[in-house]
C-alpha cells in the first residue's frame, strides 16, 4: 500500500508540523521527553498487528514466538535496570499500571493514602474526578506550610489515624528526593501495603542518580515515558512474587485485553539504552541542568517552591510578580518554550489559572542542552514573565519576539531528528 504521505494528507501533514514545533521549541515539560529513532521504529512496527493475549508461554493466542521473545527481553532488561525481581512491562500506561496495583491489593471502598493533588500528587492518586477518587476511599497528606517538603510526621498521623491499606509515594510535581524507608516504616506500623509512584523519576534512579524505591516498597508503579525516555506506556515493578501474581491478573484479563507489543518492544529498546553508561551521565546531566534552570530563575525574582530541587523538575511560584500559571504558560509558548501551568501548594487561584509553572529538563537534556543553556533559559523565562508583570495578562509581544528569535537560535544548535 501507498506510505502515509500518499495515503493520507490530512494526518501526514500535521505530523510534519508537530515535528516542526518539536524541532523549533524548547519542551519544558517535565513529564515530555524526546525518544530515539530506536524506540519510534520499535512503536511503529508491524508489531502492532499482533494479539497476545496473556504472558510470555502463556498466550490465549498462535504465532506468538517472536513477541514472546521481545516481551521477555524487555521484561528481563526492567528488572536488571531497576534490580527488581519481577516487572509487568504490559500497562498501556501509568495510570493503568496504578489501577492494577489498585485491582490487586485493595477492594472497592478500601482506605487508601495518597500525596494530595494540590501539593504534587497525580490523580490517580485519589482525585474524586478520577476512578481512584470515586471507587476508593481516599485520604491525604500534603506538604509543609513553611518549606513546602512532606512532612512525614504528619504522614504517619494521618495514616494512623485512618488505617489505610495502601500508601501511596511519588507524584508529579513534588521535586525533592522521597524518604521511602521513612514511608515503608509508616506503612509497617499501620499494617498498609506501600506502593512507590515513581513515573516521573524512573530515568534518574535507572541512572542511579536518584534513591531507589525498589528495596522499600511493596510495589512500584511507573510510566515509561518520562524521565526514562521510552515509549508512552506503564510498568509495575515489585520484589514479591505473591503481589506480581495479582498484578498479571489484575493488568490482564482484570482491565486490558491484548497488550501492544509495538510499545513493549519500545520499551525493551528503551531500557536497553538506560542501561548502557552514557544514560548515567544523561540522568546526572538532567539534574545538573535542573539546579542550573532553578538558580537562574531565582535570581529572576520567582519563587521555586521548596527552594530548589533534588531531580528533573520544578514548581516555579509566580505570586511575587504577580503572574498567574494560565498567562505564563501562554506567553512562553508564544516564545517557543513549553510548559505546563501548576498549582503552586496552597495555591487559591482555581484550578484553570494557577500561580505557577512546572517546569523540566529532561527533554532539553536529550537534545544537549548543558547548564549553560538552562542558564539562559531560566534568564529568557524571567524576561517573558516579567514583560506579563509590566504589560498584563497578554505580555509584551516584543519580548516574546526577541526572546523567540534567541530560542530559535538554540534550537537549530542543538537539532532533533534532522
Ligand atoms: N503517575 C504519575 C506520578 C504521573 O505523573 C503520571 C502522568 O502524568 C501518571 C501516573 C499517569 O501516567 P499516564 O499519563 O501514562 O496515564
Amino acid at each position: 500500500g501507498a506510505d502515509l504521505a500518499a495515503a493520507d494528507r490530512d494526518i501526514f501533514d500535521r505530523i510534519g508540523l508537530e515535528l516542526n514545533r518539536q524541532q523549533n521549541q524548547i519542551e519544558l515539560i517535565a513529564s515530555e521527553n524526546i525518544v530515539s529513532r530506536a524506540v519510534l521504529e520499535a512503536q511503529g512496527s508491524i508489531l502492532t498487528n499482533k494479539y497476545a493475549e496473556g504472558y510470555p508461554g502463556k498466550r490465549y493466542y498462535g504465532g506468538c514466538e517472536y513477541v514472546d521473545e521481545i516481551e521477555t527481553i524487555a521484561i528481563k532488561r526492567a528488572k536488571a535496570l531497576f534490580g527488581a525481581g519481577f516487572a509487568n512491562v504490559q500497562p498501556h500506561s501509568g495510570s493503568q499500571a496504578n489501577q492494577s496495583v489498585f485491582m490487586s491489593l485493595l477492594q472497592p471502598g478500601d482506605t487508601f493514602l495518597g500525596m494530595d493533588l494540590a501539593a504534587g500528587g497525580h490523580l490517580t492518586h485519589g482525585s474524586p474526578a478520577n476512578q481512584s477518587g470515586k471507587w476508593f476511599k481516599p485520604v491525604s497528606y500534603t506538604v509543609r506550610q513553611q518549606d513546602q517538603l512532606i512532612d512525614y510526621d504528619a504522614v504517619e498521623e494521618v495514616a494512623k489515624a485512618h488505617k489505610p491499606k495502601l500508601i501511596i509515594a511519588g507524584g508529579s510535581a513534588y521535586s525533592r528526593q522521597i524518604d521511602f524507608a521513612r514511608f515503608r516504616q509508616i506503612a509497617d506500623a499501620v499494617g498498609a501495603y506501600l506502593m512507590v509512584d515513581m513515573a516521573h523519576f524512573a530515568g534518574l534512579v535507572a541512572g542511579g542518580v536518584f534513591p531507589s524505591p525498589i528495596p522499600h516498597a511493596h510495589v512500584v508503579t511507573t510510566t515509561t515515558h518520562k524521565t526514562l525516555r521510552g515509549p508512552r506506556g506503564g510498568m509495575v515493578l515489585t520484589n514479591d512474587e505473591a503481589i506480581i501474581k495479582k498484578v498479571n491478573s489484575a493488568v490482564f484479563p482484570g482491565l486490558q485485553g491484548g497488550p501492544l507489543e509495538h510499545v513493549i518492544a519500545a520499551k525493551a529498546v528503551a531500557f536497553g539504552e538506560a542501561l548502557q553508561p552514557s544514560f548515567k551521565a544523561y540522568a546526572q546531566q538532567v539534574i545538573d541542568n535542573a539546579k542550573a534552570l532553578a538558580e537562574a530563575l531565582q535570581t529572576q525574582g520567582v519563587n521555586i517552591v521548596s527552594g530548589g530541587t533534588d531531580s528533573h523538575l520544578m514548581l516555579v511560584d509566580l505570586r511575587p510578580k504577580g503572574v498567574t500559571g494560565r498567562d505564563a504558560e501562554h506567553s512562553l509558548e508564544r516564545a517557543h518554550m513549553t510548559c505546563n501551568k501548576n498549582g503552586v501548594p496552597f495555591d487559591t487561584a482555581p484550578f484553570t489559572v494557577t500561580s505557577g509553572i512546572r517546569l523540566g529538563t529532561p527533554a532539553g537534556t536529550t537534545r544537549g542542552f548543558g547548564t549553560a543553556e538552562f542558564t539562559r533559559v531560566g534568564q529568557l523565562i524571567g524576561e517573558v514573565v516579567n514583560g506579563l508583570a509590566a504589560n498584563g495578562p497578554d505580555g509584551n509581544a516584543e519580548v516574546e519576539a526577541r526572546v523567540r528569535e534567541e530560542v530559535l537560535a538554540l534550537t537549530a544548535r542543538f537539532p532533533i531528528y534532522n
